[in-house]
């Protein structure tokens, strides 16, 4: 994916201004040293030019947004007939050639060539007067501090664009009574693009039958070197082998980057997937328990922003009220990217679900700030929330829990962030994130059309109240 650089000037000012004008945004595009590589495409001067440039951005699928900068003035009157078919995300990047003025040379042709200061202004206005989702950054092109925030808004472009395409394979339904897990599919697709649909949970069991013996040792060979484990335990991994390499291949098929199943619906299985759907998250699919299709789309989303990160699928499990920390867990399914250290797999049985012991990976969490993010169905319209966390090493041994936990500190004190999660209506389910923070998501829920709201060291109960109700006013 790229994104395309785009500078607005305008014939006023000559021939020798315009090719003065692409000289330096020439400069400020390849200068822009970024996650996703930033790709000059002129200087546009009339609407006609401006129309078709954005037409060829919506159209090219490698195009992951647009970047605009009005190195001179352009009137914005041309931008509106382009603006309006616009279908990428859009950052209008408030910068300039030079980082000073130059008190000796500056003279009236200087002021002519270095206008962004107005004619940004001018380009600003029709970004608002048009009401367009559009993302804001002022700062000089050569600050490190900037070229992060344009960093983290590619990351927000490309969860957005990858959603368009984003294909989530149901096994089955949603674990039956439970509500924060449903949702409107149709809405889904029309904000994000994601295309959810069911496969029967007989289709993989019966893709299982045809898994071969030498995939399997293919894929042990791999578990071998990746984790730990005892030699009693093999059977059991391999049967977990047989189900990642059957889910794998449906995935593949269907062109889908996320799934979820259910263990009340395991027909035709003799185990839970968990270390199954543990390696396929270590390999950036997106998954949700229990049906959890929104989460399993937040997750390939965010794994999507940052490749190879340390996100996972979670769950708000239990409080230890004394040290005001939450331990998050689940039955099985946590990635092992959020790992301390070299994850094991163990096999033990499980509490619910009737069916065999089925081996998962289990490892301690690492420390550090973090993002829990839930994305949740208010009827009329979705809402995202993000509450920022400080992950700790866990502090207790907890000997006799089999699973992968995860131990954190919500801001900006577990009560609070709590009370507020709660108030938001969160789900239990999350995608947690040690990779990005709530202004890249508020940046993904802004391109999208989706409430967001963000629970942080500095919200207040009260204060988030009202946030929550105004919000039923502006999303009505
Ligand atoms: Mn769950």
């Amino acid at each position: 994916m790229k994104f395309w650089f785009i500078a607005g000037s305008q014939f006023l000012y000559g021939d020798e201004t315009v090719a003065q004008v692409e000289k330096g945004a020439a400069e400020i595009a390849a200068g822009l040293k970024l996650p996703w590589p930033v790709e000059y495409k002129g200087a546009v001067t009339t609407t006609a030019e401006i129309e078709r440039i954005i037409k060829e951005a919506n159209y090219d699928d490698e195009c992951a947004g647009i970047i605009t900068f009005c190195h001179t003035f352009s009137p914005s009157k041309m931008w509106i007939n382009g603006l309006t078919l616009l279908q990428k995300p859009w950052l209008h990047f408030h910068t300039q050639l030079n980082e000073a003025i130059p008190d000796q040379e500056i003279d009236m042709d200087y002021m002519n060539l270095h206008q962004s200061a107005h004619g940004d202004r001018e380009h600003g206005f029709i970004g608002a007067r048009l009401r367009l989702p559009r993302k804001v950054i002022a700062g000089y092109w050569k600050d490190s501090a900037t070229l992060q925030r344009i960093a983290d808004w590619q990351r927000a472009a490309i969860g957005a664009v990858f959603g368009r395409k984003l294909k989530i394979v149901r096994f089955g339904d949603n674990m039956r009574e439970v509500a924060v897990t449903e949702g409107d599919k149709v809405e889904t697709q029309i904000k994000f693009g994601w295309q959810v649909n069911t496969w029967g949970v007989g289709d993989l069991a019966g893709e299982m039958e045809r898994v071969t013996d030498a995939e399997i040792q293919a894929l042990m060979a791999e578990y071998h070197t990746l984790y730990d484990y005892d030699d009693k335990d093999v059977k059991a991994i391999e049967y977990q082998a047989r189900e990642e390499i059957a889910i794998e291949k449906i995935l593949v098929r269907e062109g889908a980057s996320a799934f979820t199943n259910t263990f009340e619906d395991l027909s035709g299985l003799r185990q839970l997937p968990g270390l199954a759907t543990q390696h396929l998250l270590a390999k950036g699919y997106g998954y949700g328990a229990e049906g959890d299709w929104k989460t399993a789309g937040m997750t390939a989303t965010v794994k999507a922003m940052y490749p190879g990160g340390a996100t996972t699928f979670m769950e708000d499990y239990t409080y230890d009220y004394a040290s005001g920390l939450i331990l998050g867990a689940h039955m099985l399914e946590v990635c092992p990217t959020v790992a301390a250290g070299k994850p094991r797999i163990e096999v033990h049985p499980l509490g619910i679900g009737g069916k065999e012991a089925p081996a998962r990976l289990v490892f301690e969490g690492r420390a550090g700030a973090a993002v829990a993010a839930s994305l949740i169905d208010m009827g009329g319209r979705m809402r995202l929330i993000a509450a920022d966390v400080e992950c700790v090493k866990p502090t207790l041994a907890m000997p006799n829990l089999p699973v992968a936990r995860v131990m954190w500190k919500p801001l900006p004190d577990l009560e609070t962030g709590a009370e507020c999660w709660i108030r938001a209506g969160g789900a239990h389910h999350t995608v947690l994130s040690f990779e990005t923070n709530a202004g890249v998501l508020r940046d993904f829920a802004r391109i999208t059309g989706v409430e967001f709201v963000s629970i942080n060291g500095d919200t207040r109960p009260d204060t988030l109240e009202k946030e929550l109700m105004m919000g039923d006013i502006i999303w009505k």
